[in-house]
């Protein structure tokens, strides 16, 4: 078992506040964002700076409004989208308070991967705080599922995941992966990888007013059987990867990182987040503790230190 140092245990926010600018994926508008830091037991939020007097929404479950095209918070109607890959760095990183901001009804696109938020989070550093983290631990096995998709969460002692698709695609087929979704292996493996869609969708999409900025900067375009990004793939299995890091960002919606095994066949945002709802009904399901070394030790984890040296991007 590896030992856990005390720092390690410490809840983390940013060292200072940074900015970064990129496309709405479906505004097709400039959106300007900013992490800042945020008091420790704060939590994540986000807030509307466009829209004067907005209330702070809180990465919970509960402003979970939509997940239909990705995962948008709300509260007192109004809204903020696709945040998934946003809370993916937050969640992997090991931020526990932070404040983002945006001034536009979505998060940017960037380049359709977590890796620009992280390297936010690594351009600005992170502080480490007094009180000590919390985390959500399952304790009983917790499924959702139909048609032949499904999402279970059971207990573990580290946060891992087994993530399966199988599109009827030559392209995609049938992919797994399985990955400790620790920092390291978040920044490693996962983070680089692209949303994807299918080309007529996308020109669906578009028909209908949304996605106006999406395009191969941004998201993987597929088509009958070729791949319309000029550079290709990131990595030959890059689709599962990426609906690893939604999970990762999904999840974070629990309140608290997570400790527990996350089993996902051909699951999506919608399905995520049942199955979050569904742990979180029952609380005989888990439990939440405050991370000090004799609670640690009591649940056997094997949570990795979150050193800055092992997060190379
Ligand atoms: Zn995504």
């Amino acid at each position: 078992m590896q030992k856990n140092n005390t720092e390690s245990l410490r809840q983390r926010t940013l060292a200072d506040e940074i900015s970064a600018e990129g496309i709405g994926l479906h505004t097709g508008r400039q959106v300007h964002l900013t992490f800042k830091p945020a008091p420790e037991n704060y939590g994540i939020t986000f807030r509307r700076t466009d829209i004067p007097g907005s209330r702070e929404i809180p990465a919970l479950s509960k402003f979970v409004v939509d997940t239909s095209l990705a995962t948008t918070l709300g509260r007192d109607g109004i809204r903020v989208s696709t945040v998934e890959h946003c809370c993916a760095a937050i969640h992997a990183m090991g931020i526990d308070n932070l404040r983002v901001e945006v001034d536009a009804p979505e998060i940017p696109i960037f380049d359709g991967s977590a890796l620009p938020f992280v390297r936010m989070i690594q351009r600005v550093g992170v502080a480490v705080q007094r009180a000590m983290k919390e985390f959500i631990v399952i304790r009983r096995p917790v499924a959702v599922g139909d048609n032949g998709k499904s999402a279970r969460l059971s207990p573990s002692n580290s946060f891992g995941m087994r993530c399966r698709i199988d599109f009827k695609h030559p392209l995609i087929s049938n992919q797994v992966i399985d990955i400790k979704c620790n920092a390291f292996n978040f920044c490693r493996e996962i983070a680089c990888a692209r949303t994807f869609g299918f080309l007529k969708d996308i020109e669906m999409l578009k028909n209908a007013g949304l996605a106006k900025g999406g395009s191969v900067e941004n998201a993987i375009v597929v088509d009958g059987f070729s791949i319309l990004n000029p550079d290709g793939l990131r990595f030959a299995d890059e689709f599962v990867r990426h609906k690893a890091l939604d999970a990762v960002g999904d999840v974070l919606m629990l309140g608290h990182p997570l400790i527990g095994h996350l089993d996902l066949d051909k699951s999506g945002h919608a399905l995520n987040h049942a199955l979050v709802e569904k742990v979180l009904s029952d609380p005989s399901c888990y439990e939440v503790i405050r991370a000090t070394p004799a609670e640690m030790a009591r649940i056997e984890t094997t949570l990795p230190a979150f050193k800055a040296a092992e997060v190379l991007v």
